[in-house]
């Protein structure tokens, strides 16, 4: 599948301009699109409170869940002056969950593939698998097969 590239960046630099960045300075815009080619935008809001800041990934992924948009596919995260910034930890987790290990992620050497970013990922399966409801068995309180770490 072929991205207008030039264009999700655009469209993540525009919405960076309305990030709310007092404290570090640094404007982040980020776009995404489905399959459909539906594109939604997020930015970057400080707070005093510093531990409630919240990522321009944040934004967009609530925008994608707020619009009814499928799997995001393709995502361009810019700093203010438009060139790609890589996103942080926890919204490579938070992507991962909004557009899977294959969304595409813009970069200056070309797109990346999440996956390739946050290899060996926490996923819904681990969730399945290792809770007491899930696929996979008892919880760790209730096992008797050895300690826990
Ligand atoms: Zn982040």
């Amino acid at each position: 599948m072929d991205f207008d590239w030039a264009s999700l960046r655009a469209a993540a630099t525009a919405v960076a301009a309305r990030a709310h960045a007092p404290y570090s300075g640094l404007s982040v815009g980020a776009a995404g699109q489905d399959s459909e080619g539906k594109v939604v935008t997020g930015c970057n809001v400080e707070n005093a409170s510093y531990g409630l800041t919240l990522c321009a990934e944040c934004g967009l992924v609530s925008a994608q869940r707020a619009a009814g948009l499928g799997p995001l596919v393709a995502v361009s995260v810019v700093a203010g002056d438009g060139a790609p910034i890589v996103p942080c930890g926890r919204c490579r987790q938070l992507l991962l969950e909004a557009g899977g290990p294959g969304l595409l992620l813009d970069a200056d050497g070309g797109p990346v593939r999440l996956g390739d970013l946050l290899p060996g990922a926490f996923t819904a399966d681990d969730l399945a698998a290792r809770s007491a409801g899930g696929l996979g068995g008892s919880s760790p309180r209730e096992s008797t097969d050895g300690p826990r770490a």
